[in-house]
């Protein structure tokens, strides 16, 4: 089975996407690219030096549901009449408008975020949502763990990954240790555990960052060979990687416990403090909210830090 990279531009500050093409019986993308004319012309062109158009597409697998992942989706499904789309269940409250739903807003300003600063947060990721299509109940098959997605040569396994997104699924080829898992190891950063209601209980907030390591452990035990992530290279050695990013990880989870000081703090004030240098610019408040959120949870769940919350504002304190 030959799995074809192709780099799609995005307007994201993150750089060009990777859609993987596996050019065999049923013809898949796994992902799609961002709703612009830029990348749809880009995954044209490079879908046409593989002897593939639009219409050959068969089946459009998303490892997760940020727009610069499944923007194009619809738009190819409904230009290929019989393709299908896959998506795991707990992706789709992102298709929806984030930060639009009500549980969102409430999430939000538990962690202390001023109402200004919330309403920019929200103006930005409305025009962010307008670089994807919606995706309805109907319109696409649910991912499940441990499914097999079967091609004329072999197959690829469907992991459920969360942790970047509650969603996030992998695709693992054991023949040759081989894995593509969309944001969930990427070579050059490390993945962000995103700010998600829990899809079980969306008044509660996913535990992104517990969730992300089971995840990696899981993929680690795998002993992936060849491992293709949602931006840049493919990732040939797993173990450094994972170390790294255990690294980095411990690291962050230090800094966060030493910024919550005894009269409590809010998640956005560690926020503002573990990311001084950037917090100003609007695309990476929301990223550095999500980071500190998910390392103050975890934290409690460790038993490092108490939080309680007053006012409608969860303030942490060391323990
Ligand atoms: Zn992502
Ligand atoms: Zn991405």
């Amino acid at each position: 089975m030959k799995i074809i990279q192709l780099s799609i531009p995005t307007p994201f500050y993150v750089g060009d996407v990777n859609v993987y093409l596996i050019r065999e019986d049923p013809i898949t993308l796994i992902d799609a690219g961002p709703k612009t004319e830029a990348a749809a012309a880009v995954l044209k062109a490079k879908l046409a030096q593989n002897g593939i158009g639009f219409s050959d597409i068969r089946r459009i697998v998303l490892t997760h549901a940020h727009e610069d992942h499944c923007g194009l989706a619809k738009q190819i499904r409904d230009t290929a009449k019989n393709a299908e789309v896959l998506v795991h269940d707990w992706e789709t409250g992102h298709l929806f408008g984030r930060l639009a739903q009500e549980e969102h807003r409430q999430l939000i300003l538990r962690s202390g975020v001023p109402e200004k600063v919330f309403d920019d947060l929200r103006g930005l990721y409305e025009e962010v949502s307008l670089l994807t299509d919606a995706l309805d109940d109907g319109d696409y098959v649910s991912l499940r763990d441990e499914m097999e997605l079967e091609f004329e040569s072999g197959s690829l396994r469907v992991l459920h990954t969360p942790g970047h997104t509650p969603g996030s699924c992998s695709f693992h080829r054991e023949a040759d240790r081989t894995l593509i898992c969309g944001d969930c190891i990427l070579k050059r950063i490390t993945p962000n555990p995103m700010l998600a209601p829990d899809p079980v209980d969306p008044t509660q907030r996913f535990r992104s960052l517990a969730e992300y390591l089971v995840s990696l452990a899981r993929l680690r035990a795998l002993s992936p060979t060849l491992t293709y992530g949602g931006h840049g290279e493919p990732v040939t050695d797993f173990e450094e990687i994972f170390h790294r990013y255990v690294r980095a990880i411990d690291e962050r989870q230090g800094r966060t416990v030493k910024l919550v000081k005894p009269s409590g703090t809010t998640a956005f004030e560690v926020a503002r403090e573990l990311f001084a240098s950037s917090f100003d610019h609007d695309v990476h408040r929301f990223l550095a909210l999500s980071e500190a959120i998910a390392h103050l949870d975890y934290a409690e769940s460790e038993g490092k830090l108490a939080v309680e919350m007053s006012n409608g504002v969860e303030y942490y304190r060391p323990v």
